[in-house]
């Protein structure tokens, strides 16, 4: 018997979405696309249709789901794309689409970790302090604005794409790498350097905690800068094999075969 089939959008830009694309992209019960925001020039995508740019807020959004009949709305956004998440609910409630949020659990500290906890990137701008500090600063190319405020500070800054140079902090080495990260290299790296704080998002995931272990190792200061407040959605699940079940459940067909992730 063919399953009926259900269109999903899956909001990407995330190793998760795009893992969670890969597994179902050959799955007879979903027609799936994937959305990108197009920050970045040459995004890794999955072998389903894609789609790239802004839907236009919340509105478009809405437009967009209804013109392309989505039956389920996967938000698999990164945990600080505070916007596209809420435009995502807001959108979801307003059409009676259900949306699933994918999203990975925050890292906590262990043992040994120095972690100073701040709620906005202002804030860890701030902590870094009145004294020159040499600075490993992974918060990705945008949210620059409050360190060009404490130009007293010598920056190593790492993003998928440079920033421009008037967005970057005076003293800034501009590493452009997307992860993931190895221990190895981290560690390399904060040595070299000479890095005495790190400031990052708390964005989760192993493919970017190795830097908070090589910090722990080397008793260097961490600034987290915490999550922003989302939004509930329909349901929220913490990685992909999780977002499969219940994309099973929500479809209601289940297949008979295994499926690699
Ligand atoms: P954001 O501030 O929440 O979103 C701003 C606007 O960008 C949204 O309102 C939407 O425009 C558009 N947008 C965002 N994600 C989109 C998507 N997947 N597909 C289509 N349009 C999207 O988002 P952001 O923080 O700039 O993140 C942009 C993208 O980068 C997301 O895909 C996110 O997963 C990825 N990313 C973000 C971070 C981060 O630290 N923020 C880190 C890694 C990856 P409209 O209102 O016009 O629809």
């Amino acid at each position: 018997m063919t399953p009926p089939r259900r269109r999903v959008l899956i909001l990407g830009g995330t190793g998760e979405g795009l893992a969670l694309g890969r597994a179902l992209a050959d799955d007879p019960r979903f027609e799936i696309t994937y959305s990108v925001a197009g920050r970045t020039t040459a995004p890794v995508l999955p072998p389903t249709e894609t789609r790239t740019g802004g839907f236009g807020g919340v509105n478009g959004l809405q437009l967009y789901l209804e013109g392309r009949e989505i039956d389920l709305i996967v938000d698999a956004t990164h945990p600080f794309a505070a916007q596209m998440s809420a435009n995502a609910v807001e959108a979801a409630a307003e059409t009676g689409i259900p949306v699933l949020a994918l999203r990975r659990p925050p890292w906590t500290a262990d043992d040994g970790d120095r972690w100073i906890d701040v709620p906005i990137m202002q804030a860890a701008a701030d902590a870094i302090g009145a004294e020159s500090r040499r600075v490993f600063l992974t918060i990705g190319q945008h949210d620059l604005a409050p360190f060009l405020t404490a130009p007293q500070h010598r920056y190593v800054l790492r993003s998928v794409e440079p920033p421009p140079e008037k967005l970057r902090p005076l003293d800034c080495l501009v590493m452009a790498e997307r992860g993931p990260f190895a221990l190895d290299g981290e560690r390399a790296l904060l040595a070299e350097h000479r890095i005495d704080i790190l400031v990052t998002k708390n964005s989760g995931g192993d493919a970017t905690r190795p830097k908070l272990i090589a910090a722990r190792e080397r008793g260097i200061p961490v600034i987290m800068v915490a999550r922003p407040a989302l939004p509930p959605a329909t349901a929220e699940v913490p990685d992909v094999d999780a977002a499969l079940a219940w994309l099973d459940a929500a479809h209601g067909f289940v297949l008979p075969t295994d499926r690699g992730v």
